[in-house]
């Protein structure tokens, strides 16, 4: 994952652009993504698809020619979307438009103005003393023309007509975890259900943030009656525990299997409801109208967050495959989980069926037998029995299972 990570995270991958077609092409490559295309000018929702934007030199000199600021240094130095300018300033209207973050003052901050339309630079906060010339001279010569946003989507169809949608942004230009981080993750759980049997159909979609989910859900609304749940995948490679984001409704089975996965993965993490954690592509799933129960999955916050600082080096390879395991194990639950209905009448004779459990090798569960039984009323599913019972759902499906093979419970 974080060869492929280094690999495209430098890329001028603005929302609308060149860098970001790369970027998709590239993982098309590993995962044969279909590539949908949203003409700029498309009407989407309440929203407007925006123009391709490129970027070909942006610099900031002092009148002698010393060049204080240059584009080719990093792309976060010019403002992402930001409008074409050659002209001299004065060093007051300069600052107006020279983006710092002075809580993280030796990085260059990401700022875009997408639909505000505006000019300007970014530095960092710790040079801002070396702009006390009177005049500079800028150009940033930018251009804006019709194009098409690209969503890439992934589908692998299960036995169920029933969709767990996955979602990552591929938009933000040089930076590793927030956002190549989600999207490695991304890739390489799709590569790993190709490889089973899946009960729900699975969807992969990776958009530029926000208006690509848009864009994707408006020209594809008889999608979203099958869209059963979503799962939000980003900045998963730093050094920092997981943040469970749970969905709008707050408490669906995958709110409660996220939580229980967390729970038993350990050693710690930490949950918010809808909108306290992160603000990402699950507001436009979990949105009006749309209401697909749609968690997140991060490792926010991070001091280098939405800056040059985060690059490749604040993310390692253990996290993402930690993260990698704990989404997998989530999607295994979900997919695996079933409602067992009993079909027999007293007490079960276990060891008659094989079902007798020996207390010396398996307390726990030799104890849990009966309450186990109590729950075969149609009602609970297994996930609901171990997560009541506090038992591991690997063991309580193996468990169960053998009712199932033995006639003793069917699914309802
Ligand atoms: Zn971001």
């Amino acid at each position: 994952m974080i060869e492929l990570l280094k690999e495209l995270w430098y890329k001028r991958r603005d929302i609308v652009s060149d860098g970001y077609d790369e970027a998709l092409m590239r993982l098309a490559e590993i995962i044969p993504f279909e590539i949908k295309k949203i003409k700029t000018g498309t009407k989407c929702w309440t929203w407007t698809v925006p123009e391709k934007w490129t970027v070909r030199e942006a610099y900031i000199e002092d009148l002698d020619g010393n060049r204080l600021l240059d584009v080719s240094e990093h792309p976060l130095h010019v403002l992402s979307y930001s409008l074409p300018i050659s002209d001299v300033v004065t060093h007051e209207e300069l600052l107006e438009h020279l983006h710092t973050n002075p809580r993280r003052p030796g990085a260059i901050p990401f700022e875009f103005k997408y639909y505000e339309r505006d000019w300007g630079f970014c530095v960092q906060h710790e040079r801002l003393r070396e702009f006390s010339k009177d005049k500079y001279r800028i150009l940033i010569d930018s251009s804006f023309e019709d194009g098409h946003l690209k969503v890439g989507d992934f589908t692998i169809k299960g036995k169920s007509d029933e969709i767990i949608a996955l979602i990552a942004h591929l938009c933000h230009p040089a930076m590793a975890n927030d956002d190549m981080s989600g999207v490695v993750v991304l890739v390489d759980i799709a590569r790993q259900l190709l490889k089973q049997d899946n009960h729900f159909t699975y969807k992969f979609i990776l958009v530029p943030e926000t208006i690509g989910s848009v864009a994707y859900l408006s020209q594809n609304e008889d999608l979203i009656p099958k869209l059963k749940y979503g799962l939000f995948l980003e900045m998963l490679g730093n050094n920092n525990i997981h943040a469970l984001q749970t969905s709008a409704q707050g408490n669906t089975r995958i709110d409660r299997i996220a939580r229980y996965v967390l729970n038993r993965a350990g050693p710690e993490f930490r949950e918010g409801p809808f909108r306290k954690v992160v603000g990402n592509d699950e507001m436009v799933f979990n949105g009006p109208g749309v209401g697909v129960p749609t968690i997140s999955i991060s490792r926010y916050p991070y001091p280098e967050y939405h800056t040059s600082d985060d690059n490749p080096g604040i993310i390692s390879e253990d996290r993402l495959l930690e993260s990698k395991a704990l989404v997998l194990e989530l999607l295994h639950v979900l997919d695996n989980d079933y409602v067992p209905r009993r079909t027999f009448k007293g007490p079960v004779f276990l060891s008659g069926y094989g079902l007798w459990v020996d207390w010396r090798t398996n307390r726990p569960l030799n104890a849990a037998i009966e309450d186990i039984m109590l729950r075969f009323e149609g009602q609970l599913s297994v996930f609901d029995i171990a997560d009541e019972l506090g038992l591991d759902f690997h063991e309580i499906l193996d468990y169960v299972n053998k009712f199932e093979q033995n006639g003793l419970v069917v699914r309802s």
